[in-house]
């Protein structure tokens, strides 16, 4: 049996948290799809092409070394723009999806465009100052130098690249409930997230 939970939304919105939550309370198979097209864009930062590294990219690669800098998430961002960077990525995304066992996925466009049929689609946001904040907070307990305002300005820069693109740009899918985090707690929003789900899991 497959089942599939969609969960989109900005960075640091939760989406995260709340997939690894999720994966963990109904014993769901989880992808980050970020982690793919940050791999692609780490390859870019050594000179491969954007599109030779998403056509040859291998789940090995999503494990090794820290994906989760700000250089290669706007490096990644900036890869995302590219449609047949996203093209090589479908189907590895839709295949995963239909693990037997239910799986969920979290990226940007998991309900508009690689999973349409998902059974549940969550659209997870918050404010931009919220999510900065959070994220700022990330990055410094990894050792990171930048500032409040740089990482900001970050996150400002790629919402609005990821939104304005013209092929599969974030948004919400139509049939999506928009979860708003700015004011919860990772508990409540994950117990939010796990109520609607459980709506529509046949246990
Ligand atoms: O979610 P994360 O911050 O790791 O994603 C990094 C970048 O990858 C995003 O800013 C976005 O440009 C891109 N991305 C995407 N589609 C997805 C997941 C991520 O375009 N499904």
């Amino acid at each position: 049996m497959s089942f599939t939970v969609a969960i989109d939304g900005p960075a640091a919105a939760g989406k995260g948290t709340i997939s690894k939550g999720v994966a963990a309370h109904f014993g769901f198979s989880h992808l980050d799809t970020g982690l793919l097209y940050r791999a692609v864009g780490r390859r870019t930062l050594d000179g491969t092409s954007a599109v030779t590294a998403a056509q040859t990219l291998t789940a090995e690669e999503l494990q090794q070394g820290d994906l989760r800098t700000a250089e290669i998430a706007q490096a990644a961002s900036k890869v995302a723009v590219i449609p047949e960077v996203r093209a090589a990525l479908v189907d590895f995304q839709r295949a995963f999806a239909l693990r037997k066992g239910g799986a969920v996925l979290d990226g940007r466009d998991i309900g508009t465009v690689i999973c349409p049929q998902a059974e549940v689609k969550l659209f997870v946001t918050a404010s931009a100052e919220v999510r900065a904040e959070r994220r700022f907070l990330e990055l410094a307990a990894k050792g990171g130098d930048a500032t409040r305002d740089q990482v900001l300005a970050d996150v400002r820069e790629r919402d609005m690249r990821d939104a304005e693109r013209s092929t599969a740009p974030m948004k919400p899918a139509d049939d999506a409930v928009l979860l708003d985090t700015s004011n919860l707690s990772i508990e409540d929003a994950l117990a939010q997230a796990v109520s609607l789900i459980e709506v529509k899991f046949p246990v």
